[in-house]
């Protein structure tokens, strides 16, 4: 594996080579041998994955690309790693991200930044730039992400890879730690769109260890990703969700992919979703009162790093505030701190019950563009890869980059981003975004194979 560490792409925080070569070898054995047990072999049986850094796995380290979990190994594997091992997936090993998966850019790990397999210079998205680098870098040919406001997403866009945010419930999330959890979804990560569809049927299904699990089956995702067909559907373009504030660049590529749905006989009309101006807004109050709360058990004393204080007395609260001061990176800390405030007492109603209120006008946003349209379209991101530093001190800047990616979370629909080509100012890769319905993932493969 050629990753260059931190001088290169810097996809990986560990690698498995050990582990993943002896299950390659297993599986080998199994197809020389031949007979019913390769018959039986998954199609997957042997084909690496590298995995995001926040989904737990036994014999491996999991960090959350936080100092605070460094050196912590999990007890347990999380339900999507006990599938892969099932499936004979060599797991190559685990991949960068933004701390505790918040950023969009991965510049806010605690064990630097991954770079931009297309422009060291540029940063890979986030906060899963690790898995989308490792995918585009051939670093390995499938990834896992997780993604609470595109994370899976805008990385596959702006390093040209496939990403899919499955239907909220769709993939268990037993094992991935949790960073907000009304909004998080595992995924897949990949070069094809067949691909992450492959991915979605082995990772998915019903997992009584999450309680938010679906039960209900879905219809068949690779199947749809094999269909070919999208004649007579009707694909929606989300007024909101271009023009102003789009890169020329991103536009023309968003503008031809229209041009190739249409010649494969798909029927394009235009919707509008007047509340997704909220809805970044929303976002940064419901994900924020969920972080305080889902990374208060890292206290000093349950998992990872523990850190003492320097004098004075030895009380709970003091060892958890030394421990939680060094543990944790700024960005982790301003949502702590946001989250916090907005849900304290006096101030719930105004700040969390607002959110969640715009939160319902987005589904309502969406029930009345779906009821026009089979599927919607948009760019994934607004503007190609930027450049390392551009963004980390400011922000509001950073968290712009995901007005597309986060009505989706706050629906918990289904969204898949797939690389729409280069855009015409810098040859960077630009993402195109579809959305469908609440478990009508096998759409956004059967739309998405006849585009990429
Ligand atoms: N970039 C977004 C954020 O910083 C999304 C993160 C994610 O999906 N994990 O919150």
């Amino acid at each position: 594996l050629v990753d260059g560490g931190a001088a290169g792409i810097h996809a990986f925080l560990h690698v498995n080579t050990e582990e993943a070569l002896a299950v390659a070898a297993e599986v080998d054995g199994i197809r020389a041998a031949g007979g019913a047990e390769a018959e039986a072999l998954h199609v997957l049986a042997g084909v690496p994955i590298a995995v995001k850094d926040l989904i737990v796995t036994v014999g491996q380290p999991t960090t959350a690309g936080s100092k605070i979990l460094e050196g912590w190994y999990s007890p347990y594997d999380a339900t999507v790693i006990k599938k892969l091992r099932a499936a004979k997936m060599p797991i190559l090993g685990k991949t960068n991200l933004d701390e505790f998966a918040m950023g969009s850019s991965t510049e806010h790990s605690a064990y630097g930044p991954t770079r931009n397999p297309w422009d060291l210079d540029r940063i890979p998205g986030g906060s899963g730039g690790g898995s989308a680098a490792a995918v585009a870098a051939f670093e390995a040919p499938l990834a896992l992400g997780t993604d609470t406001g595109g994370s899976i997403r805008q990385p596959g866009a702006v390093t040209g890879t496939v990403g899919m945010k499955p239907t909220y419930g769709a993939v268990s999330r037993y094992g991935a730690i949790a960073m907000a959890s009304s909004l998080d979804q595992i995924g897949p990560v990949s070069r094809t769109v067949l691909d992450s569809a492959l991915l979605q049927e082995v990772i998915g299904g019903h997992d009584p260890f999450d309680s938010t699990s679906l039960t209900d089956p879905f219809d068949t995702l690779v199947a749809a990703a094999r269909t070919g067909n999208i004649t007579g559907m009707k694909i929606g373009i989300i007024k909101e969700l271009h023009g102003e504030g789009y890169q020329a660049g991103v536009e023309n590529r968003f503008n031809e992919s229209l041009e190739l749905l249409k010649g494969a006989g798909a029927e394009i009309v235009e919707v509008s979703c007047p509340n997704f101006k909220y809805a970044l807004g929303a976002y940064y109050l419901i994900m924020p009162s969920e972080v305080s709360s889902n990374l208060a058990k890292f206290d000093g004393v349950r998992y990872g790093l523990r850190v003492l204080p320097e004098d004075g007395p030895m009380t709970i609260e003091r060892v958890m505030a030394a421990t939680r001061a060094a543990g944790f990176g700024d960005e982790v800390k301003r949502r702590i701190i946001l989250g916090t405030y907005a849900l304290s007492a006096g101030y719930y109603d105004a700040y969390y019950g607002s959110a969640q209120k715009v939160r319902t006008l987005i589904q309502r946003d969406f029930d009345a563009a779906f009821a026009q349209a089979d599927v919607l379209i948009s760019p994934t991101a607004p503007t190609t890869a930027f450049k390392l530093g551009e963004k980390l001190d400011d922000p509001l800047a950073m968290y712009l980059n995901d007005v597309a990616t986060i009505p989706a979370n706050m629906a918990g629909i289904p969204g898949l981003s797939l690389p729409g080509g280069l855009a015409d100012e810098d040859g960077l890769p630009v993402g195109i975004q579809l959305l469908a319905p609440a478990h009508e993932d096998a759409r956004l493969y059967r739309v998405g194979a006849v585009l990429e």
